[in-house]
């Protein structure tokens, strides 16, 4: 099954098809996915990253990764690793690394020509001042006095900047263009600026900087980039990024914009997620309650549903907010079909079977998934004394209640009809325990003669695994936590976002773990792509969330880092069904 299968629309992707069907670059197809290595993805990201890979790979292009690291104090190796990770992870893998760090010398020789045909002036008005001698939107900008300086003290000043000659912020290289253009991006943009930073990949090297204008049209260029997409807010950079690639002559690569991605319940800048880290809302960027990839990695989202929900969501020019419940209801989608059964009690009640021999271990089958018959089956043990959830027993209960009541009978999910005859309680007047009959005639058969519909998920106390299990909820307790200028996003934050609590589960998943950590710790590989694709290529590595499983009537889960042989803990991917659709 491949992921266009449902195309929505994606007026970038026309607008390939039409340029390639004029034959502009000769049917050529190079993309780019440009992060700044200044914090983990975010699921904003992963719709740029589907965009761009989704394009070199539906028109045999080829779609370059490349770290936009012209900002030396924010950036960091630590992120570049992740955001590899994560690309890989996503299911795509790039024709080139590249790093605008390693144009710096080609962006400083173009500069110079730049001056030397006029074109660009070194400034030294303060940040204070340019911004002053900009002008506003309804005024034009006055010329800086600096502007008619000759080329020979331009490039002796340039020089000298490059040198390490001046203080921080002293000079700046400007481009000279429009002081009155209703555009303010194209009055006299800054290209460089004086900053003794170190630099991840340049170290002491240069203590000038290009500005990201300066820099991303150029690196496009290099790279022979056809189609540059980004957000809608560089559209008035556009005018910019044209101008560099004329009057420097090179590779005409050309821009498009397209809407970012918002979600409810979410923020998605990486300045909040950086401050949600740092002041330990969370507990580090991959929190499964995070919006970042790492965070719904570790969450056990299936990396194809993202790339479904990119595919639904389509590329359009409009601004939009989209629900979140549509990602989720993709990531069941997803999983619903490739998910093993498992049963676990997540709150469980005792129950003992009265008639059932003591000692007496039945194994019953079991099918993994019946959405899948290749899944197969498995045997899960069956004795006297049980676990069911407490949220499955009602001692009175309404008609429509199908699960266990005093007096009624319920069918064990893969085994027998019970009956309740006898509810066990504390001091407080609640249920500790049931005691029930087995029909010994329901294995595998109806009832005789009456119906009994509710059926409900077990496990058998004595072969039971204790496991931890991490309960998730939105971190957010508004759709637009950070709409409000006036107030802290944090205000909204969900004081109920997290809920771990004591499972019991079949001893199945603890055969299932056991092999998962094997794996990691043999550093299994899995191919890039979550299907049936062995041309893909490369691989990555096998993450404790690669098993997920559905708790029968629960939700889906996965296994978390923190596993161990000895402790297991599980994550709620997403539930079953959407409990905020009711609430509103
Ligand atoms: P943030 O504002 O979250 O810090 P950014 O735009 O500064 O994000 P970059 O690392 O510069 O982050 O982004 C890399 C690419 O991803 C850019 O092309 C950017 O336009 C795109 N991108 C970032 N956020 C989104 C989003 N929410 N939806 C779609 N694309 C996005
Ligand atoms: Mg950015």
């Amino acid at each position: 099954m491949s992921d266009n299968e449902s195309q929505t629309s994606n007026f970038i992707r026309d607008i390939v098809i039409a340029d390639r069907e004029a034959g502009k670059h000769d049917g050529r197809v190079q993309t780019r996915f440009p992060p700044e290595p200044n914090g983990y993805l975010h699921i904003g990201h992963s719709k740029s990253i589907c965009l761009n890979f989704g394009l070199a790979r539906e028109f045999g292009g080829k779609c370059n990764l490349r770290f936009d690291d012209t900002n030396p104090e924010k950036e960091e190796t630590e992120y570049v690793e992740s955001i590899k990770a994560d690309v890989h992870w996503l299911g795509f893998h790039w024709a080139r690394e590249c790093y605008a760090s390693d144009y710096f010398q080609q962006l400083y020789d173009w500069a110079e020509k730049l001056i030397g045909e006029g074109k660009a002036y070194v400034c030294d008005l303060n940040a204070e001042q340019t911004r002053e001698y900009r002008g506003t939107l309804t005024e034009p900008g006055k010329p800086s006095p600096f502007r008619e300086r000759s080329v020979d003290e331009n490039l002796d000043l340039f020089r000298r900047m490059r040198a390490g000659e001046f203080e921080d912020g002293a000079r700046t290289l400007r481009a000279k263009i429009d002081m009155a253009s209703p555009n303010l991006n194209l009055r006299d943009p800054v290209l460089y600026r004086i900053k003794r930073a170190h630099h991840h990949r340049t170290g002491d090297e240069w203590p000038i900087y290009p500005s990201y204008d300066y820099t991303h049209g150029q690196s496009d260029s290099l790279e022979k980039v056809t189609h540059s997409v980004c957000t809608l807010e560089f559209e008035t950079h556009r005018p910019l990024y044209e101008w560099f690639i004329q009057a420097l002559e090179i590779f005409p690569s050309h821009q498009y914009e397209f809407a970012r991605l918002n979600l409810t319940y979410t923020v998605m800048s990486k300045r909040k997620l950086l401050q949600l880290v740092k002041e330990g809302k969370v507990s580090g960027w991959d929190d499964p309650r995070m919006p970042t990839i790492s965070g719904a990695r570790r969450r056990g989202v299936p990396p194809l549903a993202f790339r479904r929900f990119c595919e639904i969501i389509g590329v359009t020019k409009f601004n939009s907010l989209t629900d979140i419940a549509l990602l989720e209801h993709t990531m069941r989608d997803v999983l619903n079909s490739r998910t093993p059964r498992r049963m676990a009690v997540l709150n469980p009640l005792k129950v003992t079977l009265t008639n059932y021999p003591e000692g007496k271990v039945e194994m019953v089958e079991a099918i993994n998934n019946p959405e899948d018959e290749s899944a197969g089956s498995r045997k899960i043990p069956f004795g006297r004394t049980l676990y069911i959830d407490h949220d499955d027993f009602l001692e009175e209960a309404p008609k429509k209640f199908f699960r266990l009541k005093a007096g009624g009978e319920v069918r064990l999910r893969n085994s027998y009809v019970i009956k309740c005859e006898e509810v066990v309680k504390d001091e407080s007047g609640a249920p500790i325990e049931l005691k029930c009959t087995v029909d010994f005639k329901t294995l595998g058969a109806n009832p005789e003669g009456r119906k009994v519909k509710g059926v409900i998920h077990w496990v058998s106390a004595a072969h039971a695994v204790k496991a931890e299990v991490r309960l998730y909820d939105r971190l957010f307790t508004v759709e637009r936590p950070d709409a409000d200028k006036e107030r802290d996003f944090l205000e909204f934050l969900n004081p109920d976002s997290l809920q771990v609590i004591e499972a019991m589960v079949e001893p199945e998943l603890a055969i299932d773990a056991a092999q998962t950590l094997e794996k990691i710790k043999a550093g299994a590989k899995l191919p890039l792509r979550d299907e049936q694709s062995p041309d893909e290529g490369p691989m990555r590595p096998y993450y404790a969330s690669d098993l997920r499983v559905q708790f029968e009537r629960v939700g889906y889960f996965c296994l978390d880092a923190d596993s161990t042989a000895q402790k297991l803990v599980f994550n709620r991917t997403v539930a079953l069904k959407d409990s905020w659709a009711k609430q509103k």
